[in-house]
């Protein structure tokens, strides 16, 4: 196995949010950077904590439960993000696990989330996630139901905070960062999720105020 350094990782990708910020004449503070860790292991994932990193993100309900209620025991301030696809009848789990869920994604979900907060009293902040590139096999609103769907969430009492996209792999990202972009602001919505290992400097430029940056954290995933 290659050694990761991720405190070295850590600083690196802060210190390239603050770049890319300050290019765009944006404050550094202005953008969250959720370290997602998918697949790492607590051990993988210590040193970012020890560093004073706080915001992480997973992609799964049952592989967060397994990692994360035990961290959290030792640190009291760490803010969990959804950002993978969500199933229905885990939505019980996703609003007392997470802080932020950034995968709500139509109008079932938007349902059983809304039960499952007045059931637990456990109220997470929302992303809505647009599938921008249209994507046949890809989780996310089409961009034409966007404005239905946050309107929607709002009206069932949903907290929604933002938007959230994952770009085809293989285009330019900047379109989509400014499609994301665009719905967000005719929606007043103000938080946009977008930008990853090879993107999230670009994703800045247009106005991200989360990067979700897994890889150039952590080293590569194994799965
Ligand atoms: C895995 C994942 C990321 C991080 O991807 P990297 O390329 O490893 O930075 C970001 N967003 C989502 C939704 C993911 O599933």
């Amino acid at each position: 196995m290659s050694a990761v350094n991720v405190a070295d990782n850590l600083e690196a990708v802060q210190a390239e949010i603050a770049a890319a910020a300050r290019q765009a004449r944006r404050r550094t503070g202005s953008v969250t950077l959720v370290a997602v860790t998918k697949t790492h292991d607590a051990h993988r994932i210590r040193p970012a904590i020890d560093a004073g990193h706080r915001v992480f993100g997973e992609n799964r309900v049952q592989e967060a439960a397994s990692k994360w209620p035990a961290l959290r025991q030792e640190w009291d301030d760490l803010e969990l993000h959804l950002v993978g696809a969500l199933q229905t009848n885990k939505a019980v789990d996703a609003v007392t696990l997470f802080d932020v869920i950034e995968s709500v994604d139509r109008p079932r979900l938007v349902n059983a989330l809304a039960k499952a907060m007045a059931r637990t009293g456990c109220r997470p902040k929302c992303f809505i996630q647009v599938n921008t590139g249209e994507e046949e096999q890809k989780a996310g609103c089409l961009p034409g139901d966007a404005d239905d769907l946050i309107a929607g969430a709002r009206s069932a009492g949903l907290d929604v905070a933002g938007l959230m996209c994952i770009p085809p792999f293989d285009e330019e990202p900047s379109s989509h960062f400014s499609l994301l972009a665009g719905i967000a602001r005719r929606n007043g919505l103000e938080g946009l999720s977008m930008g990853m290992s090879a993107d999230y400097a670009t994703a800045i430029a247009h106005g991200a105020t989360h990067v979700r940056v897994g890889t150039a954290i952590f080293g590569s995933r194994r799965s």
